[in-house]
C-alpha cells in the first residue's frame, strides 16, 4: 500500500531526499563522520550552509540587499524576534487578523510590551475569508504590518498582497514558502519554519531588508537578526542537521523546475480536490473561493462522528494525518511540495468512494 502523508507540518518531505539522508547518514561525502557529528565550523558544513542560502536566493529570486538568515525558536520565535529587530521607531504593529497564527503574532508583540493594532480581523466569519487593510494605510505609525500569507489552519493565502505603500510588510510563510511565487521585495521580511515546505523541523528561515535593520537594543543574541546577518548565521551552533537537509529540499526543488513548477502542481493538487468537495453531496469547504489555499485544504461533513470515521477510514487506506486542527474539526489535507499528484488523486478517489458507500 501507498503512503501519503497530509500532515501540516512536520510534513512529507521528498522521498528522494530521505533516500539520500539514508545513504550519507554513516558518512558524509566520503568523510567517515556523520552530519550528526560534524562542526559547524568544518568545511563541509560551511560548504551545505552557503550553498543552502545560494540555492534558496536563486529559488526565491532574492534580492542582494536582503539578509537570508538560518535561525531556531520556529515561526513562534520570528513571532518575536520580529518585533524585538524591526519595532524599534514608533514600538507600534500592525496585524491583519486571517486566523490563529496571525493572532499569535498579536499576542506574542503585546506580551513583550509593544502595541499592536488589529486593522482588520476576519474572526466572525470563523476565518473563512481574509481581512483587508482600511484604506488608506495611516503611514508612518507602524514599523511594519504583519500577515499570515498562508493561514495553515483555516485554509486561506494572500494572492493578492494588502498595499502598505511604505510601511514593511512582514510575511508569515510558515506553510506556503516555496510553494508559489511571490516577490521578496514587496515585503520587508519574510519567516518560514522549515517543517512543512522546507525540511525537518529546527530551523527557521528570515529573509530580511538590511536597510530595516539597526542597532536592536535588548534583543537577545540568538534573535538578532543584524548579529546572524554579521556572523552568516553562525553566532552559535546552528541546527546542522535541519541545514542540511533543507539544503537537498532546494537541491530536489531545483531539479524540479523550481518554485514556478511547484504552484503549477499545488495548483493543479489542490484544485483536484476543490472541485471534488464543492461537487460532493457528503464533504465541503467551507472557504470563499477565492482566498483559498493552494497546500491546505480544510473540509468536513458537518458531523464530528462521521469526520472521525472519514479519518479512521482514511488511516486505513494509507491516507496518514487527515485529522483537522483542533480549534476547527472536520479533515485536512495539506499538499506541500513533496506531495505527488498521485496523493491528491488517491485522496480524492478515496473521498468519493466513500461518499457512494455513505
Ligand atoms: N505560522 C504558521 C503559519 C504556522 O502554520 C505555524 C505552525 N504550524 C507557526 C507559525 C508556528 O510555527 P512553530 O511551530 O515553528 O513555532
Amino acid at each position: 500500500m501507498t503512503i501519503y502523508n497530509f500532515a501540516a507540518g512536520p510534513a512529507m518531505m521528498p522521498a528522494p531526499v530521505i533516500k539520500q539522508i539514508q545513504d550519507e547518514l554513516p558518512s558524509l561525502h566520503g568523510s567517515g563522520m556523520s552530519i550528526l557529528e560534524v562542526s559547524h565550523r568544518g568545511q563541509d558544513f560551511e560548504k551545505i550552509i552557503e550553498d543552502a542560502e545560494a540555492d534558496l536566493r536563486e529559488l526565491m529570486a532574492i534580492p542582494d540587499d536582503y539578509a537570508v538568515l538560518f535561525m531556531q525558536g520556529g515561526g513562534t520565535g520570528q513571532f518575536a524576534a520580529a518585533p524585538m529587530n524591526l519595532a524599534r521607531q514608533f514600538k507600534r504593529i500592525a496585524v491583519l487578523d486571517s486566523g490563529q497564527w496571525a493572532a499569535r503574532a498579536d499576542a506574542e508583540a503585546r506580551r513583550l510590551g509593544f502595541t499592536s493594532d488589529v486593522l482588520a480581523s476576519t474572526k466572525t466569519d470563523r476565518y473563512t475569508t481574509l481581512p483587508a487593510l482600511p484604506e488608506p494605510l495611516p503611514q508612518d505609525q507602524y514599523d511594519y504590518v504583519h500577515i499570515c500569507v498562508n493561514n495553515t489552519i483555516e485554509g486561506t493565502m494572500f494572492r493578492q498582497l494588502p498595499a502598505t505603500e511604505t510601511t514593511p510588510l512582514v510575511g508569515d510563510m510558515s506553510s506556503n514558502i516555496l510553494a508559489q511565487r511571490y516577490n521578496v521585495r514587496d515585503f520587508g521580511m519574510i519567516f518560514a519554519g522549515a517543517q512543512k515546505n522546507l525540511g525537518p523541523a529546527g530551523v527557521t528561515v528570515v529573509i530580511v531588508r538590511r536597510d530595516l535593520l539597526g542597532d536592536a537594543k535588548h534583543v537577545p543574541s540568538a534573535f538578532d537578526y543584524q548579529l546572524f546577518d554579521a556572523k552568516h548565521s553562525l553566532y552559535n551552533t546552528p541546527p546542522v542537521f535541519a541545514i542540511y537537509a533543507v539544503g537537498l529540499v532546494l537541491k530536489w526543488l531545483k531539479e524540479q523546475g523550481g518554485v514556478d513548477e511547484m504552484q503549477r502542481r499545488n495548483e493543479a493538487k489542490s484544485q483536484l480536490l476543490y472541485d471534488y468537495l464543492d461537487q460532493s453531496r457528503l464533504f465541503f469547504n467551507p472557504v470563499k473561493p477565492a482566498d483559498r489555499s493552494i497546500t491546505n485544504v480544510p473540509f468536513m461533513t458537518g458531523d464530528a462522528d462521521l469526520d472521525a470515521a472519514v479519518v479512521t477510514a482514511a488511516t486505513a487506506h494509507g491516507l496518514l494525518n487527515l485529522k483537522g486542527h483542533r480549534s476547527v474539526g472536520g479533515l485536512r489535507a495539506s499538499l506541500y511540495n513533496a506531495m505527488p499528484l498521485a496523493g491528491a488523486e488517491a485522496l480524492v478517489d478515496f473521498l468519493n468512494d466513500f461518499e457512494k458507500h455513505h
